[in-house]
């Protein structure tokens, strides 16, 4: 089975992604969901700069077959991908805003961000707070794979967030979404300010169900 377009639809959401200042040095990474297998961004390479042809290839059992080796947090995107089988594309991300709420000390664990717009419960939905552990513990995965059957999206502790999509489309707007949503959120700390309430979150929920 040709690849080709999901190669390059990588390469070009994670350009984009990197240009403009959502993820940096050689940080986050992103995969897409084959019939027979999966393809991930390499480890140690910049998001600006994917080459299609050089983009990690896994086989249905997770095992890198061809193209440079793949990121070393793939096991977050398998953890996820193991308790989800609509999703077609995940995106991990350690985005400034999104990486700072990470941090803050009395969230709410079980959903980080309040419901500010419409769009964020659309896209992002109940967001909870993965347990800080060190990058590779297997403890994150296992922590990841807990809460990935009932969420979308995960906010990984003093790291960063973990976006799954039907499309790799919808996986990059949901990670843009929450990460503006954490902007948002930062800048009106010190206000006083009016959350969607709980009826009109779920109006929202019934007339824009989950896709992934
Ligand atoms: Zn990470």
């Amino acid at each position: 089975m040709t690849d080709t377009r999901e190669r390059e639809q990588i390469a070009w959401f994670a350009r984009s992604i990197y240009q403009r200042g959502l993820t940096f040095g050689s940080t986050g990474n992103i995969s897409v969901r084959l019939d027979d297998g999966w393809l991930m961004t390499p480890t140690g390479s910049s998001m600006g700069a994917i080459d299609p042809a050089r983009i990690s290839r896994l086989d249905e059992a997770g095992h890198h077959v061809s193209g440079d080796a793949p990121t070393k947090e793939a096991f977050l995107h398998m953890a996820m991908y193991s308790e989800r089988p609509r999703t077609k594309a995940i995106v991990h991300l350690h985005s400034t805003h999104s990486v700072a709420v990470s941090c803050l000390c009395g969230l709410d664990h079980s959903n980080v961000l309040p419901p500010l717009t419409a769009y964020h419960v659309m896209r992002v939905g109940k967001l909870p707070l993965v347990p800080y552990f060190p990058p590779g513990d297997p403890k994150l995965a296992n922590a990841v794979r807990e809460l990935a059957a009932r969420h979308h999206a995960v906010l990984l502790a003093n790291h960063g967030s973990v976006v799954a999509g039907a499309s790799l489309e919808d996986a990059v707007y949901a990670a843009e979404e929450l990460e503006e949503t954490a902007r948002i959120f930062l800048l009106l700390r010190e206000q006083d300010y009016r959350p969607l309430t709980a009826a009109e979150v779920t109006e929202l929920k019934q007339r824009f169900p989950p896709t992934c």
